[in-house]
C-alpha cells in the first residue's frame, strides 16, 4: 500500500487565491461590461529590460553552434554571474561574500521552500505573521508545525507584525532556531532599519538559531540608510542565509532566475553538538536534486548589472515606485492608515473593516481587485494589501474609481 505523507494532510487549504477568482468570476458575470483592473497579485508587468533580452537572444544564438554550446552547467550557477552578483550586490556594499557562497536557483520560492531540508525535523520555527506563506507551508509539510487550530499551527512561532509595533516583530519570548525575516515586507511593505535587523542577528547569535533573510524586493530600497542585505550588518555571515531574486528586480517572474548566499562560516550543529558547515549541507543538496539555470537565462541575469541593465532596471522600479506613491497617498487621503508603498511595491491598508468585506467594496464599488490581508495570517485581519505592479494609467484610473466608490 503506498502511504502518503501525512502532513500534507496538514495544510490549511488556501482558497485565497480561488476565492478571489470565483468573486471577480461573478462580479464580471453580473458587470460584462464593467472593465477590472488588478492590483492584486505581486507579479510584474514591465517587459524585461532591453539589455536582458539582447543579452538572452546573444546566448540564445551561441546554443546553436558547436563551438559555443553548453551543455549542462555548474548545479551552483556560472561563475560570470556568481562573481558579478558578489562585487555589485554584496563587496561594493562592504559585505564581504565570495562568489562561491553563492548558489544560482530558478527562484526564491524554490530556495526558500527547500531550505527547511538542511535542518532537523524538530527545530523551532519561528515565521513573520502576516507572512509569506511559502516559509509556513514547507514546514507543515516537513512535519515541523504540529496541526492547525484557531488561525495557526500549534508548534510554529508567529512574529506578530502590528500597528503597534510598526510591522517589525518584537524579539522571541521563546527559544527558536530558524527565524524567517523578509525585508522589504511581503505582504506588509515595511523596511527594517540596520538597527533593528543588527537586533536579530545578536538573538541569533546568543540562541545558536538561524536567520533565513528574504530580500526578493531589495531593489525597491531607494532609502541609502535601510540595509539592502543583512550582511550589511556586522556578524550577519555567521548566523544568516539570505534570499534575492531576479523576478521583481527585473521582470524575470517568468523568466526566473534568482539565487542563494550560504556564507561559510554558517554554521548549524549534528546530534553531538558539533560544528557542521551549512554551505556544505546546501551544496549537496543542490548538487543532488537541482541541475542549475539555463546558459541563456543566466547570461540574461548577468546583463542586469551592465551599465544599461542597471539603468533599465532602476527606470523599471522607478516607475512601480511611482504607482506606490500614487496609491498611498490617495488611500491616506481618503482617511486609510498605509504601511508600505515607499521602498517597496506593496502597500498594505488599514481598511477598518474585516478584510472581505474591504475586498468585495473595491471589486463591486470601483472594479479594482485587492488582496485581502487575512489571507498572510491572523495579524492580516482588516487590511488588504495593494500592489502597484500595474500601469501608471490603469493604477491613476484605479484610484480614481476607489475615490469615487468609498
Ligand atoms: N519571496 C517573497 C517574499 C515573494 O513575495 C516572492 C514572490 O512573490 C518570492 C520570494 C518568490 O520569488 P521568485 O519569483 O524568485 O520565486
Amino acid at each position: 500500500m503506498i502511504k502518503i505523507n501525512e502532513h500534507y494532510l496538514k495544510l490549511k487549504s488556501s482558497y485565497l487565491f480561488a476565492d478571489i477568482a470565483k468573486r471577480i468570476d461573478r462580479f464580471q458575470k453580473d458587470n460584462p461590461d464593467k472593465e477590472i483592473i488588478k492590483l492584486g497579485i505581486g507579479d510584474v508587468t514591465l517587459p524585461l529590460p532591453l539589455a536582458c533580452l539582447k543579452a538572452m537572444h546573444k546566448a540564445v544564438d551561441e546554443m546553436g553552434v558547436s563551438e559555443s554550446f553548453k551543455g549542462y552547467g555548474p548545479e551552483q550557477g556560472y561563475g560570470f554571474l556568481r562573481e558579478i552578483i558578489a562585487q555589485n550586490d554584496y563587496q561594493s556594499r562592504g559585505a564581504r561574500i565570495d562568489s562561491d557562497e553563492l548558489f544560482i536557483s530558478d527562484g526564491a520560492k524554490c530556495d526558500t521552500g527547500n531550505i527547511q531540508e538542511i535542518f532537523d525535523t524538530n527545530v523551532v520555527v519561528a515565521v513573520p505573521d502576516p507572512v509569506y506563506p511559502v516559509y509556513v507551508d514547507t514546514n507543515v509539510m516537513a512535519g515541523r508545525t504540529g496541526t492547525f487550530s484557531n488561525g495557526r499551527y500549534q508548534k510554529l512561532v508567529y512574529l506578530e507584525s502590528t500597528r503597534d509595533n510598526n510591522f517589525i516583530p518584537d524579539l522571541p519570548q521563546s527559544p527558536v532556531d530558524l527565524i524567517y525575516l523578509c525585508y522589504p515586507n511581503n505582504p506588509t511593505g515595511a523596511t527594517i532599519t540596520k538597527d533593528e535587523l543588527a537586533k536579530w542577528v545578536a538573538f541569533a547569535k546568543d540562541n545558536k538559531a538561524l536567520i533565513l533573510f528574504d530580500a526578493a524586493y531589495e531593489a525597491f530600497i531607494r532609502d541609502p540608510e535601510l540595509p539592502k542585505s543583512i550582511y550589511e550588518i556586522d556578524g550577519a555571515d555567521e548566523v544568516a542565509i539570505e534570499f534575492r531574486s531576479f523576478s521583481k528586480t527585473a521582470g524575470f517572474t517568468g523568466t526566473r532566475c534568482a539565487f542563494t548566499v550560504v556564507p561559510k562560516k554558517c554554521r548549524g550543529y549534528n546530534a553531538q553538538g558539533q560544528e557542521v558547515e551549512l554551505h556544505a549541507l546546501w551544496n549537496r543538496r543542490q548538487s543532488t536534486k537541482f541541475n542549475g539555470v539555463s546558459y541563456p537565462v543566466q547570461k540574461a541575469a548577468e546583463a542586469v548589472y551592465s551599465d544599461e541593465g542597471q539603468k533599465q532596471v532602476r527606470s523599471s522600479i522607478d516607475y512601480y515606485l511611482t504607482n506606490a506613491g500614487i496609491i498611498k497617498e490617495k488611500m491616506q487621503k481618503l482617511g486609510f492608515e498605509c504601511t508600505g508603498g515607499e521602498n517597496s511595491p506593496y502597500i498594505w491598508i488599514d481598511g477598518k473593516k474585516d478584510s472581505w468585506s474591504f475586498f468585495d467594496d473595491l471589486l463591486n464599488k470601483a472594479g479594482i481587485v485587492c488582496t485581502p490581508g487575512d489571507g498572510f495570517g491572523l495579524c492580516g485581519k482588516g487590511y488588504i494589501r495593494i500592489s502597484a505592479f500595474n500601469s501608471l494609467e490603469n493604477v491613476e484610473k484605479a484610484m480614481e474609481r476607489i475615490e469615487k466608490a468609498l
